[in-house]
């Protein structure tokens, strides 16, 4: 994702000060692993920068409507996002100890720039991947695609999974313990 500046000015002077920051990205893909995830409208931001003493704070709304692919039929999934998105600008290096710093995801802040910039990229993009399903559905009941036909099982009805339901419920009958009674011999 490429840089979003923005400048921190007289306007954030003071501690308590805010101002309103919204914006839209053209961004037309997302790469998520190994997902391309389409956005025909972009991104859209909605913030609010407060300065909160040791730095600015960054707060407010992220969203997006994505096109992707369902991962269950292949059929295109469409959804919306709405990611929270909460970062912290340090105006200074933090001293060593005030602040715990997570050895695998390195410290939980960011630094202001020397020009007095915040690159606010970072907190857009993970708020939006935060929102990002892990599986992502056509539908919540998407039915897949058929094991035997590879049909689109949303769209056509092959009879494959009546005939394989059948199939389990008569192993499940055969294997079941008094499947064997029906062949005792009662008259020995
Ligand atoms: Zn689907
Ligand atoms: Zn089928």
């Amino acid at each position: 994702m490429d840089h979003v500046v923005v400048y921190v000015d007289d306007r954030l002077a003071d501690v308590g000060d805010t101002i309103s920051c919204e914006g839209h990205l053209d961004i037309t893909t997302y790469e998520l692993s190994d997902r391309s995830l389409e956005l025909p409208h972009g991104m859209d931001y909605d913030l609010v920068l407060t300065n909160a003493g040791e730095g600015i704070l960054a707060t407010g709304i992220l969203r997006a409507h994505v096109v992707a692919t369902c991962d269950r039929c292949l059929d295109p999934a469409e959804f919306d996002v709405a990611g929270e998105v909460d970062e912290y600008y340090l105006f200074h290096e933090p001293d060593v100890g005030v602040m715990e710093e997570d050895e695998e995801e390195g410290p939980d802040y960011s630094l202001i720039g020397p020009d007095s910039s915040i690159d606010l990229a970072d907190a857009l993009s993970s708020a939006f991947v935060m929102e990002v399903p892990f599986v992502i559905l056509c539908k919540e009941d998407c039915a897949g695609i058929c094991p035997v036909c590879g049909e689109n099982l949303n769209h056509v009805d092959c009879g494959h999974a009546e005939l394989l339901r059948q199939e389990s419920e008569r192993e499940r009958m055969e294997s079941s313990p008094f499947a064997a009674l029906k062949d005792l011999n009662l008259d020995n």
